[in-house]
């Protein structure tokens, strides 16, 4: 699943592509992804110009003339930079076509992305109640120190709570918690102070590292430009249960925590 870094590589790799573009047409193949894509926004970005990409949490942004639109790529969504005559495959969604001749083309087999346009973004459902970025200032040890107090939901549980912190998925979390040398399973309440200001820069690290890797890639992810994200090469613990450790050499183990499976080192990790 794109997490922020996948996310932040596809706006980085699309802005040069997209920036200053007047949006010839937006074509629609199939309105029905997470949220129907409302049958009006066809007309609405039509002939606007873009005039810069941002991303929130796991949304990104590409403004425009008079308006926002916001794309998430749920699960399995990929954005690509095309020449606008390339042959459509299966699960291709939609086209925004640029007046480049080229088009930003979402492909998405399960359909649990999303396209919306807002002419207020930080006021969108969507965005309005996030948590701070992991790189912003807002998020430092004081933060998480004190959203950890009291709390007996297991340290990844937490970290991948977006109402607490945007952004850190499964990967990033897991592989933070290793180079923190956290165990995931620990209750919040439980870390000390020394143990939240490391896990706090774990977390940035690794997700600054996946971004200039241009992110990850296991199933689905593809950069716009249809390369793979180099991360995979770096993870520590995510999906190599079994594997020894890259560190300590012990075998490194997996367990599920709310569905979603949780690799660590037992050794490196307290
Ligand atoms: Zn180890």
């Amino acid at each position: 699943m794109p997490e922020l870094p996948e996310v932040e590589t596809t706006r980085r790799d699309i802005e040069p592509h997209a920036l200053g573009q007047r949006i010839v047409a937006l074509e629609v193949y199939e309105p029905r992804l997470r949220w129907p894509v409302p049958a009006s926004l066809p007309a609405r970005v039509a002939g606007q110009r873009i005039t810069g990409t941002e991303r929130r949490a796991k949304y990104l942004l590409i403004r425009l003339t008079s308006g926002t639109l916001l794309l998430h790529l749920g699960m399995s969504g990929s954005l690509r930079v095309l020449s606008a005559d390339t042959p459509r495959i299966a699960h291709d969604q939609f086209d925004l076509k640029l007046d480049s001749g080229q088009t930003l083309r979402f492909n998405d087999p399960r359909r649990f992305g999303s396209l919306h346009f807002t002419l207020d973004p930080a006021r969108h459902r969507l965005l309005k109640h996030l948590a701070p970025e992991p790189f912003e200032a807002a998020f430092d040890t004081d933060y998480l120190y004190r959203v950890t107090r009291g709390r007996r939901i297991a340290v990844k549980l937490l970290l991948m709570n977006s109402r607490l912190v945007v952004g850190v998925g499964n990967i990033y979390a897991s592989e933070a918690l290793f180079r923190a040398g956290i165990l995931p399973k620990r209750q919040a309440r439980t870390l000390s102070r020394a143990e939240v200001g490391r896990l706090v820069r774990a977390v940035r690290v690794v997700l600054a590292q996946a971004i200039r890797v241009g992110g990850t890639t296991l199933r689905d992810f593809v950069r716009p430009n249809g390369s793979p994200g180099h991360f995979r090469q770096k993870l520590y613990v995510y999906e190599r249960a079994g594997e020894p450790c890259r560190v300590c050499r012990t075998v490194i183990r997996q367990v599920t925590q709310q569905g979603r499976s949780t690799y660590y080192c037992p050794s490196c990790q307290k």
